[in-house]
């Protein structure tokens, strides 16, 4: 049974529909996309003024310096904060604000922002402006049933979790706004379903390898030394021992879908030989013999796993095929490595979120860890805050593809979802 404040919280939710319905197609409307990231400063603005009219003090934070940052497109962010009537905790709902390209598919504008039935479509819809949209109303909603609570309330839109984050999250945590001091709750509104909670993710390591040849002409291969059979050495050595190696190593954590449970590899890309020629062109290629063949790695890593254990498989590998094969020489060079992150079940984020779903749902909450990295990685590495987990409605599949919508019950039921955890962590 809702308590009184839940009740009132509910009321002051259900009132708010059309509201959240309006909220949500005026910010699909502003097409942030990201590369290269466009419109940041007007949705920052957007928000601003909305939660400046509704009783928040705002700070719009350029990135200056940050991977990305330019003139032609500054990386903005918002972070907008509420206080209570005494001290207290703060919790904090993240957004990011940029969206991916459109790509091909859509029988949609992607920027129109149209309702059909339950659904609001467009590009953003789902990751994850419908999930920004939820949290400002879960706030308003709180704060407007709970004038009195203690501690304070941050709303943060933010720039750029689509190419890494380097100039949103990863620069506040690095000027401290996600410092434990700070802020003691983040909740990510990252579309996993209303009814999940996602604890954290697994951990990447990109690399390039090249392998070395030398050049000859292609009718006297034996002359030269051909960097792309190279290659084929290595991605017949990672089909004969990597890859099965890494279908061994399975992990505790509960990743979903249930094919990223363990250890997994792509290769990213291959590229050997004469560079490709442009579109226009209709000559024929010449004939040379690759002196160089580079491919782009995508190691996924579990949490019961080390970085530094997961670079030697590859290079033990590397080294094997080099003891074995005349002329085989290889460079193998770092791009980006972000190490897992899990947050603990027993955490008070996580506690109360699980009990807010109850409550609102009927229905235990399903605890997941996602394939891939989002902001969260920033806000435990740099930021040191553990208290975070990703939750927000949508669903997952629709991200990134054509036709995105987000659902208008979903997005409903997850704010009053926030609202509750708000009132679990805040009411005096
Ligand atoms: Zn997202």
């Amino acid at each position: 049974m809702p308590n009184p404040l839940e009740h009132r919280i509910a009321t002051e939710i259900a009132a708010r529909r059309d509201d959240l319905v309006a909220l949500t197609r005026d910010l699909i409307r502003i097409p942030t996309l990201n590369p290269p990231g466009r419109n940041y400063r007007e949705i920052c603005d957007y928000l601003a003024d909305r939660l400046g009219r509704a009783g928040f003090s705002v700070d719009l934070v350029r990135a200056e310096g940050a991977l990305g940052d330019s003139a032609a497109h500054p990386r903005w962010n918002l972070v907008a904060r509420h206080d209570g009537k005494a001290g207290g905790d703060c919790v904090h709902f993240n957004s990011h604000h940029d969206v991916v390209e459109v790509g091909h598919g859509w029988t949609r504008d992607p920027f129109a922002a149209e309702v059909e039935g339950d659904r609001i479509y467009g590009r953003g819809s789902c990751d994850m402006k419908g999930g920004l949209a939820a949290s400002i109303i879960a706030a308003e909603a709180f704060i407007a049933a709970c004038p009195d609570y203690r501690g304070a309330v941050e709303i943060s839109a933010t720039a750029d979790e689509e190419s890494g984050g380097f100039g949103g999250v990863a620069y506040l945590a690095e000027k401290g706004r996600f410092a434990p001091e700070r802020v003691q709750h983040v909740i990510i509104p990252e579309p996993l379903h209303k009814d999940r909670i996602c604890l954290g993710h697994r951990g990447v390591w990109w690399a390039e390898i090249e392998t070395r040849g030398r050049i000859a002409h292609g009718s006297m291969p034996f002359l030269g030394d051909c960097a792309v059979r190279h290659m084929g050495a290595v991605l017949a050595e990672m089909e004969a021992t990597l890859f099965p190696l890494l279908a061994t190593k399975r992990t505790a954590m509960p990743v979903i879908p249930d094919g990223a449970r363990q250890s997994t590899l792509n290769i990213n890309s291959v590229h050997g030989g004469a560079v490709e020629q442009e579109d226009g062109y209709t000559g024929l290629p010449a004939p040379c013999v690759p002196d160089r063949c580079r491919i782009v790695i995508d190691r996924r890593y579990l949490i019961e796993e080390d970085l530094a254990e997961v670079k030697r498989e590859v290079t033990a590998m590397l080294e094997k095929i080099r003891a074995e094969r005349p002329n085989f020489d290889y460079e193998i060079r770092d791009l980006f490595e972000v190490i897992p992150s899990m947050t603990e079940r027993d955490a008070p984020i996580v506690r109360s979120t699980a009990a807010a779903i109850e409550k609102v749902l009927g229905r235990h909450a399903d605890y997941v860890v996602s394939p891939g990295t989002y902001d969260q990685k920033h806000i435990d590495r740099i930021g040191r805050l553990k208290n975070c987990i990703a939750y927000g409605p949508g669903v997952l599949d629709l991200a990134h593809q054509p036709d995105e919508w987000v659902g208008i019950t979903d997005m409903e039921d997850s704010a009053k979802v926030m609202a509750f955890v708000l009132a679990e962590l805040l009411a005096p």
